[in-house]
């Protein structure tokens, strides 16, 4: 989950490596380091941030060749030591890595034997000092990199330099994503796009098992057993401008609030109004096999499977198809049964989600069939699945996931309508759905209006230490995700029920200092939902109701009204205010928004 980026080229090699690791902190930042290639490898790296970094950088640390690294740690604590580039003892090789090496201690204790010095608790230095075992034996740095990863099990990516060849940069993939950059006599790699953007569009992403030699004026890539292979470059679309902040305090806030333009992205093309029916054409499938499935199983993790459970209350009540939702992190882990008449759906913003991309590798593996619901164009599942929708949602810098999750949940909506409309979902209804989905900007947006009285509501809120919220049958996937922002971004603890649970059981918890966010649309759940705020406000429990309308004053404490839309539409306009209520709470609890402690975007490790 770490980001890697690597530069061979004309220019200095630092200014660009750190730009790069900014642009990728977000995939983890509790230690950085760069390594540059200038007659012997000069290596700095600190524990902290990449600024922390920057600082550590000298102005003379000149080199046009280099590799760079922000980590999330898996194996050693945070530290100066444990901080990538490693080297090997006789300082030669460098490597960075994204990953985990699951046999290291025993590599560890073999090299140890045989008289290797260890100066960090990780498991990447292994790869090091494996790799200047060989180093002067092999012809090619590439050979020596091949041969040291034959002996590891476990995921990678990962960058090589050897000081005897300052040319040269070696990478390789193997779970974790390496994307080569093609540019003007000048070659990059890194573990996203997002750090190429500034220099190229031009890019090569690796296959498992892919080894690339990069030098300024191009690059090869190698299966593993050696075989070149050949690649066509993609362009992609998304520019510098996506990353940057936008004049947002947060990118979180940003992105929070560009949702009206990003749903109309995901729209976009995609509404028929002579039929009332979507166009997916990316599904690559026709109208008679669409008939053919008998039940829709969807997986993602975190945010990702909150929007898959919208995104199967949705199929089953449009397309009246049976449809589940499950963590894809456990589904891959209990041998699932794989039916032949289901369809497979798997969620990942960033499509290199390491749990989900396995849990697809297994039910391929057994013959289902996989469609993939994913942001990044050209990414690991996008790859893997067998068609699919792309979200168009733009970049998603910040780690709490917010409009790649609406995004998600309106791709669900439009699978929804176009099963729903080659089975008995009437034209009416399919009219019905799709002047809900035109309306949704023009909601949000009125929504996001309401920013600073939620951001009153949020401080009133902020300094409880626990928070229940509630939901019933379509609100419930909406309190799931509320309390799982509010929970990543702001620490207060948070739990979710469906409110028909909570008499059987959690109803001990409500009192004074536990407040609650209930949502209570208006469907036909209203009279027991506000039956619910009764039982809770009985209790002395303070009540935040988001809903479409304002409720007797005795059962909330506060309300946040918002605009109705069709019943099976308002899930995905409830969860704004939710975004908005954990943004401005962590805001007030003085967190660090877009990196909250111990996360990571991008989960690329099981
Ligand atoms: N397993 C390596 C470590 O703990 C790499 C972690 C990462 O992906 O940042 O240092």
């Amino acid at each position: 989950m770490c980001g890697i980026v690597a530069y061979v080229g004309p220019k200095d090699a630092a200014p660009i490596l750190l730009e790069g690791l900014q642009r990728l902190e977000y995939r983890g930042y509790d230690s950085a380091g760069v390594v540059v290639s200038n007659r012997g490898l000069k290596l700095r790296k600190v524990k902290g941030r990449v600024a922390d970094l920057a600082k550590a950088v000298p102005a003379k640390f000149k080199g046009t060749l280099g590799i760079g690294h922000t980590r999330w740690a898996t194996h050693g604590v945070p530290s100066d030591e444990n901080a990538h580039p490693h080297l090997s003892t006789d300082e030669r090789i460098a490597v960075v890595h994204n990953g985990i090496i699951e046999n290291a201690d025993e590599l560890r204790a073999k090299l140890v034997a045989e008289g290797v010095e260890f100066v960090s608790e990780t498991d990447t230095e292994v790869l090091a000092h494996l790799i200047a075992r060989t180093v002067a034996e092999t012809e090619t740095l590439e050979e020596a990199v091949r041969k040291a990863l034959k002996s590891i099990v476990g995921t990678y990516g990962i960058a090589v330099v050897d000081s005897e060849r300052p040319k040269e940069i070696v990478v390789a993939r193997n779970g974790s994503p390496i994307v080569l950059g093609l540019g003007e006599k000048e070659m990059f790699a890194a573990s996203d796009v997002s750090a190429l953007v500034r220099y190229t569009r031009q890019v090569v992403h690796l296959e498992d098992g892919e080894l690339a030699v990069l030098t300024a004026d191009g690059f090869h890539t190698f299966a593993s057993g050696g075989r070149e292979t050949a690649k066509e470059p993609l362009t992609v679309d998304w520019d510098a401008g996506h990353y940057d902040t936008g004049g947002y305090e947060h990118y979180l806030l940003k992105e929070i609030s560009e949702q009206p333009e990003s749903i109309a992205r995901t729209l976009r093309g995609r509404l028929d109004e002579r039929f009332h029916i979507a166009h997916l054409g990316g599904l690559n499938m026709d109208a008679r096999e669409t008939r053919s499935f008998r039940r829709v199983k969807i997986i993602g993790c975190g945010s990702a499977y909150y929007s898959g459970q919208i995104g199967a209350q949705l199929i089953e009540e449009l397309a009246r198809i049976p449809a589940d939702a499950e963590p894809a992190s456990e589904y891959r882990y209990r041998n699932p049964v794989i039916d032949p008449d289901t369809l497979y759906v798997a969620i990942s913003q960033s499509g290199e989600t390491y749990d989900t991309l396995a849990a697809v590798q297994e039910i391929k593996r057994k013959g289902g069939r996989v469609i993939g619901i994913v942001n990044a164009v050209g990414s690991a599942i996008a790859r893997e699945v067998d068609g699919g929708i792309y979200l168009h949602a733009g970049p998603e810098v910040s780690v709490a996931s917010t409009k790649a999750f609406t995004s998600t949940a309106i791709a669900f909506a439009l699978l929804a309508l176009h099963f729903g409309r080659v089975h008995d979902l009437s034209p009416s209804d399919g009219r019905r759905i799709v002047e809900g989905l035109r309306k949704l900007p023009d909601q949000i947006e009125q929504i996001l209006k309401q920013g600073e009285r939620i951001a009153e509501l949020a401080k009133k809120y902020a300094d409880h230490p626990s928070m229940m919220f509630v939901g019933r049958v379509r609100g419930y996937p909406v309190a799931r995700e509320g309390a799982q922002k509010l929970k990543e971004i702001s620490y207060v603890h948070a739990e979710a029920y469906p409110a028909s649970e909570l008499k059987h059981g959690p109803l001990a918890l409500i009192g004074p200092d536990m407040p609650t966010v209930a949502i209570v649309p208006d469907d036909e759940l209203l009279d027991k939902n506000l039956t619910t705020l009764g039982e809770i406000r009985a209790r002395g429990g303070r009540v935040l109701m988001v809903g479409h309308r304002q409720p007797d004053a005795k059962l909330a404490d506060d309300v946040i009204v918002i605009p109705k839309n069709e019943i099976e539409l308002d899930p995905i306009l409830l969860t704004i205010p939710l975004q908005l209520l954990a943004y401005h709470a962590a805001v007030a609890l003085e967190r660090d928004v877009d990196k909250p402690r111990n996360l990571a975007k991008s989960v690329t490790v099981e």
